[in-house]
């Protein structure tokens, strides 16, 4: 079978070109920025670019988009000011997304910041609820990326992601997405057959696999359980590629769309060295 395989692709230049740098790389699963991600302003998108964007889409072999929200956002910020503004450039990222018609915001839950996980989840919780209230009918979901767990960050572990979906008014809002590296970091061992067979049981137990859809699929530079988010290219970090042939054979998931992250330059290049890699691993 045919699975939704890409990259993170680069905007440089507008969204639009985003689809024709996918297109010409031959991704048919892509994440994107919708905007500087180390910034809290944005610019509205430029209506043309959305109407490009769409358009270039439509005819494209591109079968998934996700955006990733911003690296300045935390959902559970301590501080009041901080808080506010992670709000409001969440609901923003949404709002994006939904003119884009994109149909899921990737995000990291929050670092608790001495606040502790089970305040710190509650706060993430309340963040989720004020910003669903306010996109309503918007058809656009809040996927929780799964964390190494670096610092007070949460996510580390599914039972945080299945406490968030808990806690929230619109649970059919929230998906997840496994990013290898990091439940890598954070302790799950995907490496090992045995191993990773408990770890998918254990995520369709506890958060559930209609939940997950998206993967991001990167090899680690630190070890099982290090808390420590790097990632490196395919087969030359910890998970190594016995881990991802697990992955990329397991029947269970081979309709959920597999992103890399991994280091590259400006022509995206290495993520056609990395695609390769993952497609001969497949039995
Ligand atoms: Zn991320
Ligand atoms: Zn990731």
């Amino acid at each position: 079978m045919n699975q939704l395989l890409g990259a993170h692709t680069s905007t440089a230049g507008g969204v639009s070109k985003a689809i024709l740098l996918a297109e010409k790389l031959g991704f048919n699963a892509i994440q994107i920025f919708s905007k500087n991600n180390n910034r809290w302003d944005a610019k509205p998108l430029d209506l043309n670019e959305v109407e490009k964007f769409k358009s270039l889409w439509e005819k494209s072999n591109i079968g998934f988009i996700v955006v990733h929200d911003s690296y300045l956002i935390n959902l559970c910020a301590a501080n009041k000011t901080n808080l506010e503004k992670s709000r409001n450039a969440f609901i923003n990222e949404l709002e994006r997304c939904n003119t884009l018609g994109v149909k899921h915001l990737n995000f990291h839950p929050g670092a608790h910041v001495g606040q502790g996980e089970s305040d710190g989840l509650k706060i993430i919780a309340e963040s989720l609820n004020i910003a669903h209230d306010k996109t309503k009918n918007f058809n656009v979901s809040s996927m929780i990326e799964l964390t190494a767990g670096q610092g007070t960050n949460l996510g580390y572990k599914f039972e945080h992601i299945a406490k968030i979906i808990e806690l929230v008014d619109s649970p059919e809002r929230i998906t997840a997405c496994i990013d290898t590296a990091h439940i890598f970091a954070a302790g799950y061992n995907i490496k090992n057959e045995t191993e990773y067979e408990k770890v998918i049981t254990e995520f369709d137990l506890i958060i559930g696999l209609d939940k997950l859809q998206c993967f991001h699929i990167n090899d680690s530079k630190k070890e099982l359980g290090s808390r420590v988010d790097r990632h490196e290219h395919i087969g030359q970090g910890y998970i190594g590629l016995e881990g991802f042939s697990n992955i990329m054979n397991d029947k269970r998931l081979t309709h959920i769309p597999k992103i890399l992250e991994t280091p590259k330059g400006k022509e995206q290049l290495e993520d056609l060295e990395n695609l390769d890699i993952l497609k001969s691993l497949t039995r």
